[in-house]
């Protein structure tokens, strides 16, 4: 007894596909600020500008001096699971923040996006695609490097529109992403503008810093944090197993009344990951009351092998092959420097 309309299988067509991708690629205009600035700094760029409308909602405009895109390969990076990144082989191997190939494709599938780019020794090009539908590519003007536009997110998924918050809330989370960003890379420089309603105004920047990583580091951190979180600040260099933790660690003198200050990078990539912030607690847990807050920028890195980055398409949770290491690295690594400066400073007083 079949019903007459018994729904049949069919396969669904790319820009489809690409619309349900980007409902898990982009969430809010962030997350596309987070994916074009990663990709330009995959593309070894030293600066990287962007400039933000509405919150994003009307235009993200990021351009980078990295090493472009060859006019034929510009409908390559819009057509999904294409990377130049990675080839498949080995998945636990990953050196990029991208990997996917998912990002332009998606965000072409649910906004307008024109990438514009030029590789050295040859002519700059464009090319545009609008709710899914691409153009093809043509010449441009562009002296170096890429500039991706995207103007209009989501006008062809109006549902998810309705879900994003104010324009304040929005430039509020664009400006965390692209500070994550920045403590992750403090060898390039950033600079964010808000351009709504016709003027151009600079929410953020950071120049490029200078010399040996732990001096670049701090100085990155006094640009972000302020002077006064990198005055405070013990440098981190513990090692356990393969896994190597470096960064700065407030003294808790400089202790918050929020979490607001822990920012955790897994090989150069931010992440907001359970073990990882319990171990931070952890650590500070003879140092601080309970109400009070570790303030800390911690960067873990091991061979790809020992962490799975695959775990989200956003990519921000990652699950480590040993997390009790990890965890204990942590611990040990900051009571180590704590316990160290607290002697110096009653050896101090002493004195
Ligand atoms: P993924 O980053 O996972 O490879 P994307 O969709 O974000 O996927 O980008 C597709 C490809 O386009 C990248 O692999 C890269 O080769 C190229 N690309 C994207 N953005 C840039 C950029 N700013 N500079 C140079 N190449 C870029
Ligand atoms: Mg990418």
């Amino acid at each position: 007894n079949i019903p007459e309309n018994r729904p049949v299988i069919r396969q669904l067509d790319e820009a489809a596909i690409n619309r349900i991708a980007a409902g898990e690629v982009v969430e809010r205009p962030a997350s596309a600020v987070k994916e074009l600035v990663e990709n330009s700094i995959d593309a070894g760029a030293t600066r990287i500008e962007i400039v933000v409308a509405d919150g994003g909602k009307t235009l993200i405009r990021v351009t980078d001096d990295g090493w472009g895109i060859a006019a034929d390969e510009l409908p390559l990076a819009l057509s999904r699971h294409a990377t130049s990144k990675i080839d498949g082989s080995d998945l636990l191997d990953i050196h990029s923040f991208g990997f996917r190939g998912e990002a332009l494709p998606s965000l072409g599938a649910v906004g307008r996006l024109t990438i514009t780019s030029r590789r050295a020794g040859s002519d700059a090009a464009e090319i545009r695609v609008s709710g899914g539908k691409i153009e093809p590519v043509k010449p441009a003007a562009l002296s170096a490097g890429t500039v991706v536009e995207l103007r209009d997110l989501f006008f062809a998924t109006p549902a998810r529109l309705k879900f994003l918050r104010t324009d304040r809330a929005e430039m509020q989370a664009i400006t965390d992403v692209i500070k994550r960003l920045a403590m992750a890379e403090p060898y390039v420089s950033f600079a964010l503008f808000d351009a709504s309603n016709g003027n151009r105004r600079e929410i953020f920047s950071a120049n490029a810093e200078q010399g040996e990583m732990f001096d670049a580091l701090n100085g990155r951190l006094a640009t972000i944090l302020g002077r006064e979180f990198a005055d405070n600040a013990l440098p981190i260099d513990a090692e356990r197993d393969g896994f190597h933790l470096t960064g700065y660690a407030a003294l808790p003198t400089y202790s918050r009344g929020s979490a607001v200050a822990q920012f955790l990078f897994v090989n150069g990539r931010p992440v907001r990951d359970k073990l990882l912030i319990g171990a931070l607690r952890g650590a500070y847990m003879d140092f601080l009351s309970r109400d009070r807050h570790p303030a800390a920028a911690l960067f873990i890195d091991c061979d790809p092998n020992l962490v799975d980055v695959n775990v989200h398409p956003a990519k921000s949770e990652v699950r480590f092959r040993e997390p009790g290491i990890v965890r204990g690295l942590i611990v040990s690594g900051l009571r180590h420097a704590l316990a160290n400066a607290g002697h110096r400073a009653s050896t101090t007083v002493a004195s």
